[in-house]
């Protein structure tokens, strides 16, 4: 008896269809293997250029190990995230050192591939568009680097609330610095302009 109703459950594994990727979703991908695309690369990383990047300068750091997402990491990456968050800071420093830039992924990534974003906090980019666009790199949707890998070396595993993550991306438009609310987009594009994004000298 057991054993027949092991045999059902292999052939519903069987006849269960396969959750197949949307075509766009595999872009990182193509642009991953594009030349033109990679700004570096080495044993474990490529780092590309975001191909609609959201401020001055945006680069996306991505493992050659194929990682779809958060979900898939164990302790044992917790290595080639340090090494990726590593690269990105140099790309960063090389890209403009007197620039303050964030290190982050986003809670649910649209795209498959894990990438690291690495950001200019100056949002000067015709590619910002929307309330999402604001809210996925301004609010906790955008989870810090070295966040990631503190849960990851403490729980072996990284886990979030997708609910209380969509939430975040309807919040009203608040500037990243002063916290001010604007009313829109446009708005928000004119008063940013009136911070100062340089690194702050000690
Ligand atoms: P995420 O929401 O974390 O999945 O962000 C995906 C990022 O990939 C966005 O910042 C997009 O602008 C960027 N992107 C989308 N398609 C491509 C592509 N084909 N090549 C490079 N970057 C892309
Ligand atoms: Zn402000």
């Amino acid at each position: 008896m057991a054993s027949k109703r092991k045999s059902d459950n292999d052939s519903d594994e069987e006849k269960k269809p396969v959750k197949k990727v949307p075509h766009w979703k595999g872009g990182l991908l193509t642009s991953m293997h594009d030349s033109d695309a990679q700004v570096y690369t080495d044993d474990d990383v490529i780092i590309i250029k975001d191909k609609y990047p959201k401020a001055t300068y945006h680069f996306l750091v991505m493992p050659k190990e194929n990682i779809p997402n958060l979900k898939s990491l164990t302790k044992d990456n917790v290595e080639l995230l340090q090494h990726m968050h590593e690269k990105g800071k140099e790309m960063a420093e090389k890209a403009d050192p007197d620039l303050q830039f964030r290190l982050g992924y986003h809670a649910i990534p649209s795209m498959s591939h894990l990438h690291l974003h690495v950001i200019s906090q100056d949002f000067d980019s015709p590619c910002l568009k929307n309330k999402k666009h604001w809210n996925s790199f301004t609010t906790e949707y955008f989870i810090e680097s070295e966040e990631i890998i503190e849960e990851l070396k403490k729980n072996g595993k990284v886990v979030k609330d997708v609910n209380h993550s969509q939430e975040l991306l309807k919040k009203p438009l608040r500037c990243h610095v002063c916290k001010k609310e604007q009313p829109t987009i446009p708005a928000l594009k004119k008063h940013i302009k009136e911070h100062n994004y340089k690194k702050s000298k000690h």
